[in-house]
């Protein structure tokens, strides 16, 4: 499915998921220290990378640093520790999403899924969405309104997206952590609950009296086209 490039020291953890991985059709490389795997990220040139943390000879946040020096390849990290600290530390240093030791092979192919579509290159999801008033470009990540830019965070950027590019469906709040924030095991409502309230602002709306997004209670929110009279 993928190729990913697996750098793990464990040489146990490395070979069963390895067979795991390859099991759920992946091709996969492996290193087992930074530096070689450094060299394998320039010469295979994989779609992903999973790195763990704990290498021999370089720290993991080092290694982050030194990888995105010479590639873009979204990476996952593989911690043992349950560490919000240093979680927030390698995802400040580039990584895409991270797992938490133990975690199952076909947890870590869930995240794999998920950041291959979030980064994915050319696809049905970057076509322009168009709802309304509204015009949504991915692939130049910008957002017009009624033919005025505008300036959204890269979350909301995200958020508008995913909810325009659903236009009509009740998305859950813990779908859109999942999806647009990559938590997959949770995190505060509130965050979707901040975002949307950013993103209303923008799009010059309010949860009272709102135009393109309604939160559907207790259970989540929609994006509508306000100038289609039957979608609500
Ligand atoms: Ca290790």
């Amino acid at each position: 499915m993928a190729q990913l490039l697996l750098i793990e020291d464990d040489e146990r953890v490395r070979s069963a998921l390895l067979r795991s991985l390859r099991d759920l059709n992946h091709q996969v490389a492996s290193a087992s220290d930074a530096m070689s795997g450094l060299r394998a990220a320039v010469d295979h040139r994989p779609d992903l990378v999973v790195l763990d943390l704990g290498l021999p000879d370089l720290d993991g946040s080092q290694m982050l640093r030194m990888l995105r020096g010479v590639s873009d390849v979204p990476v996952i990290v593989a911690t043992a520790r349950d560490d919000e600290d240093e979680i927030v530390r390698v995802l400040g240093s580039g990584a895409d999403d991270y797992v938490v030791k133990p975690f199952t092979a076909k947890q870590l192919d869930a995240r794999i899924q998920a950041v291959l579509r979030r980064v994915g290159g050319a696809g049905p999801t970057d076509a322009t969405v168009a709802v309304g008033p509204l015009r949504i470009d991915p692939r130049g990540r910008s957002a017009h309104l009624d033919g005025a830019a505008l300036e959204l965070s890269p979350k909301e950027f995200d958020l508008l997206h995913y909810l325009a590019a659903r236009v009509g469906e009740v998305v859950a709040k813990r779908r859109l952590l999942t999806d647009v924030w990559d938590l997959p095991f949770g995190g505060a409502d509130k965050t979707v609950d901040v975002h949307l309230a950013w993103l209303r602002r923008k799009l010059g709306e309010t949860a009272q009296a709102p135009r393109f997004l309604h939160t559907v209670r207790g259970v989540g929110v929609k994006l509508v086209d306000p100038t289609d009279g039957g979608e609500r």
